[in-house]
């Protein structure tokens, strides 16, 4: 599988010392590589700019342009820009434009992260931007159009992306760990997209503690019903390895087991596949995750390399009435 990443996906830089910094590229290289992945340096684009556009205001795509030439800013407590983070981010969206175009299965190393990045910056009710500067996924489905699905595995709701896309008919999924225990608050099931986008909006809010046990009932129940009935053309997966349990900044109980068996679920549909990096702060985890999934999209080979992990029965309990919920919401548009 092809990996595309640049240096310059490395100059988004913090000023202090943060959880998302460019270090975690490395340890992303070091497993692709490991697996014997082909790394490729991505093409900038000359429409990047425009079609950032296509899901952000133009005064917020101005606002950043212009902190990007001041240099060092926090954009909120959380979320920093820096000289470099302007290219960087620009340069993502090409990757992801390109591999799109070119109808290809590909990871991108894209830094910044960008699920949480609203039309106007901060979206819906969340406190900060939580690291993320443009919506790379949401952007890349606005440029693919129809037929389109983003599944969202990150451990935080993909709030940027449900804001971008609530009215319109682009399948968007996210698990993630419930709102009402981690940032940024939102994802809760009755959110269920607006309009033309009714029904669209897919969220699977689980309990902290969450193993790969009850993964693995949300995506053979849920997630691939769904997908199946919908028959996307192409399938973005927003990327976050903060779910695994060793994370620091998140308290689910997924393992790379339990990773690897939700990306080869989706690998199984046979549909083209965009991988986008969001987040996932364990160094690790990000390294052994990247070879994981590399060596099981190129050869089909399943080795996490983890055992299986299982919820405890106070969080499986909770699981079980939220997945009821989830259910309720979900079964007037789709058969599950
Ligand atoms: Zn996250």
């Amino acid at each position: 599988m092809r990996v595309y990443f640049s240096q310059l996906f490395k100059e988004h830089r913090p000023p202090r010392r943060h959880p998302e910094a460019p270090d975690r590229l490395d340890y992303l290289l070091e497993g692709a590589r490991e697996a014997g992945a082909e790394i490729v340096e991505p093409q900038a684009r000359e429409d990047a700019w425009r079609l950032i556009e296509l899901a952000h205001d133009k005064s917020y795509v101005e606002l950043v342009r212009r902190l990007c030439r001041e240099g060092e800013a926090f954009i909120d407590g959380d979320t920093y820009i820096s000289e470099g983070t302007c290219d960087a981010a620009a340069l993502a969206i090409s990757a992801a434009a390109g591999a799109i175009d070119k109808r290809e299965t590909a990871l991108i190393a894209t830094r910044p992260p960008g699920h949480h990045a609203g039309i106007a910056g901060r979206a819906l009710s969340a406190p900060t931007q939580g690291f993320c500067i443009f919506n790379t996924a949401a952007v890349s489905a606005l440029y693919a159009g129809e037929g389109v699905a983003i599944v969202d595995v990150d451990a935080h709701h993909g709030n940027g992306t449900q804001e971008i896309l609530y009215e319109r008919d682009i399948l968007y999924i996210s698990t993630h760990q419930h709102p009402a225990t981690l940032y940024p608050g939102t994802g809760y099931p009755d959110e269920i997209g607006r309009d033309k986008g009714e029904g669209y909006n897919i969220n699977i809010p689980l309990p902290p503690g969450t193993g790969d046990d009850v993964y693995v009932k949300v995506i053979d129940e849920i997630v691939v019903p769904i997908l199946k009935q919908y028959g996307p053309r192409v399938v973005i997966i927003s990327l976050g390895w903060d779910a695994h349990r060793e994370d620091p900044l998140t308290d689910m109980n997924l393992s790379l087991n339990g990773y690897l068996y939700v990306l080869d679920a989706l690998r199984r549909l046979q549909t083209q596949t965009v991988i986008l990096l969001e987040g996932g702060y364990n160094r690790d985890v990000i390294r052994r995750g990247t070879g994981a999934l590399v060596r099981m999209f190129d050869s089909g080979v399943f080795e996490p390399r983890e055992g299986r992990t299982e919820t405890g029965p106070a969080a499986l309990r909770k699981a079980g009435e939220i997945l009821d919920e989830v259910r309720r919401a979900v079964s007037r548009y789709w058969k599950i």
